[in-house]
C-alpha cells in the first residue's frame, strides 16, 4: 500500500499519511471490494465521480519508471537510427535490434562482418591501396572469400544465391562450426594479406 511508503513523492499519499498521523482513531485495513460495506461504496462513489467530474491532477512518477521511460525513448531512437542510418550498415546484417548489454566478438568475427579489415575492398575505400580486387581477380570482401575466393577454399561457406545476405551472415555466425572456418580463415587473410590483392 502507497500509504505505507515512509517518503513518496506523491503529495496525495503524503496527505493520506498527514490525516492518518492526526486522527490516531483511524484504523487502516484490507477489506473486500463491493461487498457492500457502506464506507467503501461511498469510496467508489467518489472515486467514479472523480473520473467523470474531476479536475486532471498531475501525479511525480517515481524516479525509476522515469528512466525506464527515459531508456526506452533511447533505445526506441538509437534503433531508428541504425534502421535509418548510413554507418553500421554490416553490423546490422547480423545485429538487428540494438541493446544496451555488450556484445562479445572475437576479433575476427568483427572484422568479417564490419568487413574493416585486410579486405582489398576496405583498403580500396579507405584510399589505402589502389583496386578492391582480390588476386583472383573478383572483388575482394569478406563474403568473396568466405564463399567463392579459390585461395580460400579450405574455409568456403555455401551460400545459396537466393538467400539474403544478412541472413547468410546470421546463419553463419549463429553456428559454431561455420564461426571457427570463419576465424581461421581471416588468420589465413591476415597472415598473407599481400597475396590476397592486386596491386
Ligand atoms: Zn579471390
Amino acid at each position: 500500500m502507497a500509504v505505507l511508503v515512509p517518503h513518496t513523492s506523491h503529495q496525495l499519499v503524503r496527505d493520506i499519511q498527514s490525516l492518518l498521523t492526526q486522527n490516531r482513531n483511524i484504523l487502516v485495513r484490507w477489506i473486500k471490494a463491493h461487498a457492500g460495506y457502506g464506507g467503501n461504496e461511498d469510496a467508489d462513489t467518489l472515486a467514479k465521480k472523480a473520473i467523470t467530474e474531476g479536475v486532471v491532477m498531475k501525479a511525480l512518477n517515481p524516479r525509476c519508471e522515469l528512466k525506464q521511460h527515459l531508456q526506452e525513448l533511447f533505445l526506441k531512437k538509437w534503433q531508428n537510427l541504425c534502421d535509418n542510418g548510413n554507418t553500421g550498415r554490416s553490423v546490422l546484417k547480423v545485429l538487428k535490434t540494438v541493446h544496451l548489454k555488450p556484445v562479445f566478438w572475437t576479433r575476427e568475427k568483427i572484422l568479417f562482418v564490419t568487413g574493416h579489415g585486410p579486405f582489398p575492398s576496405f583498403l580500396n575505400r579507405f584510399h589505402l591501396s589502389d583496386s578492391d580486387s582480390c588476386t583472383c581477380g573478383e572483388v575482394g570482401d569478406p563474403i568473396h572469400y568466405a564463399t567463392s575466393c579459390p585461395l580460400t577454399l579450405s574455409w568456403h561457406i555455401r551460400k545459396s544465391s537466393t538467400s539474403l545476405e544478412s541472413l547468410w551472415y546470421q546463419r553463419v555466425l549463429g553456428n559454431p562450426n561455420s564461426r571457427i572456418i570463419i576465424i581461421n580463415m581471416i588468420k589465413f587473410i591476415i597472415d598473407n594479406e599481400n597475396i590476397m590483392r592486386l596491386e
